[in-house]
């Protein structure tokens, strides 16, 4: 069984309750719902199919609702194919487009009034940079740009313009309104594009904790790492979120594109260090939106972001609105699969420094360094908030990591944490009972077998801080 997670998005190609159990069958892991398209309705519908297949397949898959945060998009009436070298009109919505009188290609941007901050010799990227022009002439209502690399123009695509500077927070009104619908629907993450630093994601913490009383029920807030101010404040942000995303298209287009795959590995070494779990993200399978097959390089990428312990890889557009969803899906699992069978993948002893000085920590280490010593068939660990389970995952172990919660949202979070499997289980009294009814379910599931030794790590039940206080080795029997 894979161990590396995949997030797949969920668009127009995925959009029935069929597909998405095929995704599910061939690996798909967690689910992500793209607020920057669609609406509440489909939006909606799209997270009900996902809850019922995993009460029907008895899976935990987590749902993201990803906000789109300060994004600024295309609006283009019917798709302009642009070529190298031509001139093409940029505009905004606040033009009356019947004022413009003018001849030739034209598109808008979705800003009101962009236009006026955007000067002569700034470059305009479309859909993560596949298209770029550059700014040649202005005038009031519009720019004349130069086509610099061509392609399509499509409806609703992102944009960056990375050299003016916009008053842009990390959280807009569309924002406030789609994070209060997902709460509503109950998703397991909030994804929060273009965040700078750590107070924002505080912001919208204490947002969600005005909403969702219950602690139980609170989904994990996941830093969407693509701008140049959150690379700066890296630190910070791992500190303050439940999970990082290396989101590498508009990471490359804010940054030197050159050194997005130095910052993917250094965001992943410190989210380790952190037990934080991290997604890399953008343009893995890219071919694959078109084609059944992917190409050698983008193999090399998937199979290196396992080697450099990412917790999941993400399919963007190629499940969204691509041709060849589960093809991509299978790629992708059959990827991991083959990476993982190497030794490269294995995490080196030392590499995780020495971060996190807690008891938990320490606990962990021994649970792991048991685990070496007594060849023991798996770990088995019992976690209220997932933290546990994220402490014994960062060491990657070889072993499976069974991990029983009696938090179905814990449960569900947990999908996107690496080599972890999980169960629910009825609340305890005692440890030894936690013990017993996990190996009971364990049993019954055909995870483990007669004589199995196993490393049991367990706290207390009903302590509300969660922490690790016994770590054994017991024999199936
Ligand atoms: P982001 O910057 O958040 O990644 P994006 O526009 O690149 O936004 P992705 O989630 O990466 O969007 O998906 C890739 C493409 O898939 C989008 O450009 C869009 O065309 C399509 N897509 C994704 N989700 C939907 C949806 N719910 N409805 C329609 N199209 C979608
Ligand atoms: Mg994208
Ligand atoms: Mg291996």
């Amino acid at each position: 069984m894979k161990r590396t997670k995949i997030v797949a998005t969920i668009g127009p190609s995925t959009g029935t309750k069929e597909k998405l159990k095929k995704l599910i069958k061939t690996g798909m892991n967690v689910a992500r719902i793209n607020f920057s398209h669609g609406d509440h309705n489909s939006n909606g519908k799209l997270i009900n199919y996902i809850k019922e297949l995993r009460e029907e397949l008895e899976l935990p898959i987590g749902i993201i609702a990803d906000l789109q945060g300060p994004r600024i998009r295309t609006v283009v009436e019917e798709e302009i194919e642009v070529k190298k070298k031509e001139t093409i009109f940029v505009s905004d919505v606040s033009v009356d487009e019947k004022l413009l009188k003018i001849e030739g290609k034209l598109f808008k941007l979705d800003w009101p009034k962009i236009i006026s901050d955007i000067k002569v010799g700034n470059y305009i990227l479309v859909e993560d940079g596949l298209i770029k022009m550059k700014v040649v002439s202005k005038e009031k209502k519009y720019l004349k740009a130069e086509v610099i690399s061509g392609g399509v123009l499509k409806n609703h695509k992102g944009v960056n313009i990375p050299d003016i500077k916009l008053e842009r927070g990390a959280f807009t009104k569309k924002d406030e309104e789609d994070l209060k619908f997902a709460l509503s629907q109950d998703v397991d993450y909030i994804a929060l594009s273009f965040v700078s630093n750590a107070k924002e994601i505080m912001n919208v913490k204490k947002k969600i904790e005005k909403i969702v009383k219950n602690k139980l029920k609170l989904p994990q807030i996941i830093a969407k790492i693509e701008r140049k101010e959150a690379i700066k404040n890296i630190a910070e942000i791992i500190e303050a979120s439940d999970a990082v995303m290396v989101a590498r298209g508009d990471l490359g287009i804010e940054m030197d594109e050159n050194r997005v795959v130095i910052y993917q590995k250094e965001i992943i070494a410190k989210c380790l260090r952190s037990a934080v779990p991290v997604i890399v993200a953008t343009q893995m399978l890219n071919s694959m939106i078109e084609n059944p097959l992917p190409t050698r390089a983008e193999v090399s990428d998937v199979s290196n972001a396992v080697i450099d312990h990412a917790d999941a890889v993400m399919l963007s557009g190629e499940t969204a609105n691509g041709k060849y969803p589960v093809q991509a899906v299978k790629a992708m699992s059959d990827i991991i699969s083959n990476t993982e069978r190497s030794p490269f993948d294995d995490l080196e002893h030392g590499f995780l420094g020495d971060k996190k000085k807690s008891t938990s920590a320490a606990v962990a280490n021994s649970a792991h360094e048991l685990l070496k010593d007594t060849r023991a068939k798996a770990i088995v660990v019992a976690s209220v908030s997932g933290f546990t389970a994220q402490m014994i995952s960062r060491h990657r172990p070889e072993c499976p990591i069974f991990v029983m919660t009696n938090n179905e949202k814990t449960h569900n979070q947990l999908s996107l944490v690496w080599g972890v499997q999980s169960f629910v289980l009825p609340d305890c009294e005692t440890i030894d009972e936690l013990i017993d009814i996990s190996i009971k379910i364990l049993k019954t599931k055909k995870k483990v077998n007669l004589k199995d030794k196993l490393v049991i790590v367990m706290g207390r039940p009903h302590v509300t801080k969660e922490h690790m206080s016994l770590v054994k080795v017991e024999e199936v029997d």
